[in-house]
């Protein structure tokens, strides 16, 4: 059976977008406004020779912030469970916010490999800002681009390495 790379962070950061960019199909769901998953989506992707299936989280209740607690906290605790390896996503757009900061406590109790994507990173100047997620402690930081896919390779390289 190959390893499973489970896909968290809070709702719009890109989950989905980068999701797709992986498994070369759209198949998640990507609302521009609201950034909705309806579902937890699972793919095949490989790389560097390495086949892994990877799980785009969502689920989340837009509109009652109580669900929507809730529910985060039940995706990634099921993330920690299942995933061999979790991408734990923000975006350089908003930076950090008290979502991301409820998901990193989350991770943190986990032992598994975690990689912290800072996405919307598009053009170069914008690598700096993103400096300011190290504030989780978490070691593997990486800046990407789901959109033009910049930044991805060195991220998957890593990942493929603990799998
Ligand atoms: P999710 O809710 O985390 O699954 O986020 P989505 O994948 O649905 O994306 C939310 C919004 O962010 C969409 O409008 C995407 O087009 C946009 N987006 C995703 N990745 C990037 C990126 O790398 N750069 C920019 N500028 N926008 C992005
Ligand atoms: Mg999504």
């Amino acid at each position: 059976m190959s390893a499973i790379v489970a896909i968290v962070g809070r709702p719009n950061v890109g989950k989905s977008t980068f999701f797709n960019r992986l498994i070369k199909r759209r198949e998640a769901i990507v609302d521009a406004v609201s950034g909705v998953t309806r579902d937890r989506h699972y793919g095949k992707t490989d790389w560097n020779g390495v086949e892994f299936s990877v799980i785009d989280t969502g689920g989340y209740v837009v509109g009652s912030d109580d669900i929507f607690e809730k529910e985060i906290d039940n995706q990634v605790n099921l993330a920690i469970e299942e995933a061999d390896a979790i991408i734990f996503m923000v975006n350089v757009e908003d930076g950090v916010t008290g979502m991301d900061e409820t998901v990193a406590d989350l991770l943190r109790r986990s032992k598994k490999p975690i990689f912290l994507a800072v996405n919307k990173v598009d053009s170069n100047n914008r690598i700096a800002d993103a400096q300011e997620f190290y504030v989780f402690g978490f070691e593997n930081l990486y800046t990407l681009s789901s959109i033009n896919g910049s930044g991805s390779g060195e991220l998957l390289d890593d990942l493929v390495k603990v799998l």
